[in-house]
C-alpha cells in the first residue's frame, strides 16, 4: 500500500506551477500509488474551486484521492472556518499552513484560526517547511507545537535537505510532529525513519517527483517493516484513513 501523503491539484500563481488530473493519475498508475492526498496548491486563484475539483476527483477515483484542505489564512474567520468545515464535510483529512506561499509566519495572529480549526474539527495540521526561510524552518513551529499538543502537526519537506537538521529537532522535542519528506537526500531520510519510528512519510509534491521520491526510500536498507510504514502506515494512520 503506497500513500503519498502531499500532492496537489490545480494552479499556483506564486510559484507559477499547474498540476493536472491527467498528470496526477497517470503518475500515480505508472509508479504504482495507491492513494494520492490532495490540495490546493499555496497560490490558488480560489481555493474553494479547487476543493470543488479535489472533491470531484475523490467520487471520480474512489479510495485513490483523498482531499486535504489549503487556504489562505489572511481572510476573515468566519469565512475562513466556514471554508474548513465544508471541506471537512466532504471528507477533507488535514489542514495546510505554507508561512511562504501565504505569507503568513506561523505565529502570527492570522495562523491562530489554522490551529483552532484543526482543533476544532480534529484534523492535523501540514506546516511547509524548507523553501522560504526564516519563515520556514522546522524549528520555527516548535512554539506552536507546543501550543497545540493534541493536534498532530505534519512537517512537510522535513526541512528539504538545508534545514533537515531542524526536523530532528523538532520531532525529538514534540511527540505529536510526523515528518514528510519530499525534497530531503535519501540518508537523512533513512536517519530520520531510523530515529523516529511511524513518525516518517513518504510524500512526492508533484508529480514529477513521484518516482525519485519512491526510489529514495526503496534504494535504502530499510526493513520491510519501516518501508511498509513510511511508505503508507504512518500516513494511514495519521490522517485516520483505515476506513477508506
Ligand atoms: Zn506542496
Amino acid at each position: 500500500m503506497v500513500i503519498d501523503s502531499h500532492a496537489h491539484l490545480g494552479i499556483c500563481r506564486v510559484f507559477g506551477s499547474n498540476v493536472t488530473e491527467e498528470h496526477l493519475i497517470r503518475t500515480m498508475d505508472k509508479y504504482g500509488v495507491d492513494t494520492s492526498l490532495v490540495m490546493p496548491l499555496p497560490g490558488t486563484p480560489n481555493a474553494k474551486v479547487t476543493h470543488d475539483q479535489i472533491n470531484e476527483l475523490t467520487k471520480k477515483y474512489p479510495g485513490r484521492i483523498v482531499g486535504m484542505i489549503s487556504i489562505n489564512p489572511h481572510i476573515d474567520e468566519a469565512e475562513y472556518f466556514e471554508e474548513v468545515e465544508r471541506c471537512v464535510k466532504m471528507g477533507f483529512v488535514a489542514l495546510k499552513l505554507h508561512p511562504f506561499g501565504h505569507a503568513c509566519p506561523v505565529v502570527a495572529p492570522d495562523a491562530d484560526k489554522v490551529f483552532e480549526a484543526a482543533r476544532k474539527f480534529k484534523i492535523p495540521v501540514i506546516l511547509h517547511s524548507g523553501l522560504g526561510a526564516p519563515y520556514t524552518t522546522p524549528c520555527a513551529f516548535i512554539p506552536r507545537a507546543r501550543q497545540y499538543p493534541d493536534l498532530k502537526i505534519v512537517v512537510a519537506h522535513s526541512g528539504a535537505y538545508i534545514y533537515t537538521n531542524e526536523a530532528f529537532v523538532i520531532a525529538q522535542e514534540c511527540p505529536n510532529v510526523y515528518l514528510e519528506t519530499s525534497w530531503c537526500a535519501p540518508h537523512r531520510i533513512y536517519e530520520l525513519v531510523a530515529k523516529f519510528p511511524g513518525r516518517v512519510m513518504f510524500g512526492s509534491d508533484i508529480p514529477e517527483a513521484v518516482a525519485s521520491e519512491l526510489m529514495k526510500y526503496r534504494s535504502g536498507d530499510l526493513s520491510e517493516e519501516a518501508l511498509e510504514e513510511a511508505l503508507g502506515g504512518t500516513a494511514k494512520k495519521v490522517f485516520n484513513l483505515q476506513n477508506r
